[in-house]
């Protein structure tokens, strides 16, 4: 119904010299890497950091500390078996291979639907394609897992030069387990996401091939590309103040994978839904990062774009110290709601730019208010998330009925009393009528609301908005009945 989208990308604006392309070496999971595979002569560990003794002290620290999942409890299978499984598809003759020797002759419009629809039945929640900017192709190798059978070897110089187009994708992380963030489920909802982004883009390169055209896989465990610059092109979303892609359906939670080819495809283009001026006002995930890598203030030029430019170190280091990937960022961002209808009404209103979004952003803060800490004797966290919902979800039911059950009360007692709607109407006047309505309407959204927020278990914002609703509502009849003398109260 409405269309964000947009002829270049947002971050053109933000564009203020050359931009060198990311040498994947540099990547920490890659540093992390060269001392978990590589031995200390090697040349790609000496060698690295012969080149980068900045790097050095860092990542003997990271290399030193216990790996992300280790607070899983009897639960650790949770992430350890989805990440395994990308793992195990993630070698190159996964991801890549050779075309089928006869070409099907498709017109882009047609490739683009086939494309999408091939996808969206293997479980991809957003698709979008677009141009492949050879800016964001990584420039060498870095996770080869110490040059594994299958992997290209660490430092080989990346070429996707013969791939004009790209397909991003985007993958729902479950709610519930971010909003446990940084405890553990968060990293289960990440597993789960990847999991899911590691087949489906493999199944998508390997479909794109048999119809006799060259189509790449790059999931989590073999990236070739920077994800988020390219879903940026293909219109998934924005970058934000966090780091992440931005997308209006999602939020921050949402995992990448992309297919780039040289199938001919219909470029969707990328979008503008108002994250820039969005993530200006509101420094919410920087507020409530425990490491302090995300930054306040104005964006700052890094390789030749102004953006806000996490401290990927300080960010790292703590996913150590939790154990987890603490998504903390992606579970406080006021984006990162549920599909509800509220959520979808107050995401269409964020994505226009303009000072009602100041607004939003302080309501953000008044009903969410700020996360607890977290819980004093690690738990998993697995167990408890499901029935302490419920149960909250069963009070807001309960008290949507009493105000329901107060105005039935109030209608049946004019109805006792032998009145008529017309009747009604004409005693109190056309004007008081309407203020009645309007006084009903905003009741009943207050319901819904509150309701609302009960089912997604936000236990302050649900308190928050029936304290406000409730408040109008009460002073709005206040106002009426004295206005009018209404028969019946
Ligand atoms: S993942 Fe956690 S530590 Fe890293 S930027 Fe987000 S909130 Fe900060
Ligand atoms: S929390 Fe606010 S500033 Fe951070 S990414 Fe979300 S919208 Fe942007």
């Amino acid at each position: 119904m409405f269309s964000f989208r947009t002829r270049r990308p947002t971050y053109e604006r933000d564009r203020v010299g050359a931009i060198e392309r990311f040498d994947e070496r540099d990547n920490l999971f890659a540093r992390e890497d060269l001392f978990r595979y590589f031995d200390d002569a090697s040349e790609a560990r000496a060698g690295y950091h012969e080149t980068h003794p900045e790097h050095r002290e860092y990542d003997e620290r990271t290399a030193a500390c216990p790996g992300l999942g280790r607070f899983g409890g009897r639960h650790e299978w949770a992430h350890t078996v989805p990440f395994g499984f990308c793992r195990d598809i993630a070698s190159e003759r996964f991801v890549d291979g050779e075309p089928a020797s006869h070409r099907v002759e498709l017109s882009p419009e047609e490739a683009s639907q086939r494309v999408k629809q091939h996808a969206l039945s293997l479980g991809a929640d957003l698709i979008g394609t677009g141009p492949l900017n050879q800016e964001w192709v990584h420039s060498y190798v870095g996770r080869s897992f110490g040059d594994a059978d299958g992997f290209e070897p660490w430092g080989r110089p990346v070429d996707l030069s013969h791939h004009p187009h790209a397909i991003a994708m985007g993958f729902r992380m479950d709610n519930d387990l971010v909003h446990a963030a940084p405890e553990f489920p968060t990293l289960v909802a990440t597993a789960l996401a990847y999991a899911v982004s590691a087949w489906v883009s493999v199944r998508l390169a390997a479909y794109i091939r048999t119809l006799g055209y060259s189509a790449r896989a790059h999931h989590v465990y073999n990236y070739r590309v920077l994800a988020v610059p390219v879903a940026v092109d293909c219109g998934l979303g924005e970058l934000s103040r966090a780091g992440f892609l931005l997308t209006r359906e999602f939020g921050l939670g949402v995992r990448l994978g992309a297919v780039t080819t040289d199938l001919p495809l219909v470029h969707d283009g990328p979008v503008d839904i108002g994250v820039q001026s969005f993530c200006e006002r509101c420094e919410i995930c920087a507020e409530n990062c425990p490491s302090g890598s995300i930054p306040f203030g104005a964006k700052t030029e890094h390789n030749g774009i102004l953006k806000w430019k996490l401290n990927e170190e300080s960010c790292f280091i703590y996913w150590h110290a939790v154990g987890t990937d603490c998504s903390v960022c992606m579970s406080t961002c006021p984006w990162t709601k549920p599909r509800t209808w509220l959520h979808r009404v107050v995401s269409l209103a964020a994505s226009v730019k303009g000072p009602h979004q100041s607004l939003l952003v302080a309501g953000a803060k008044l009903f969410y208010g700020k996360p607890g800490p977290p819980p004093r004797e690690r738990a998993t966290g697995m167990e408890s998330l499901r029935p302490t919902r419920i149960g909250f979800h069963m009070r807001a039911l309960a008290v949507s009925l009493v105000i329901l059950a107060v105005l039935g009360v109030w209608a049946g007692l004019g109805a006792a009393g032998g009145d008529t709607a017309a009747g009604r109407l004409a005693a109190i006047g056309w004007f008081t009528a309407v203020g009645y309505a309007l006084w009903l309407a905003w009741t009943l959204l207050g319901v819904a609301v509150v309701w609302t927020f009960g089912a997604e278990g936000e236990r302050r914002a649900s308190w928050m908005s029936a304290a406000f609703f409730g408040g109008v509502s009460a002073a709005a009849a206040w106002l009426l009945v004295r206005a009018s003398a209404f028969p019946g109260f």
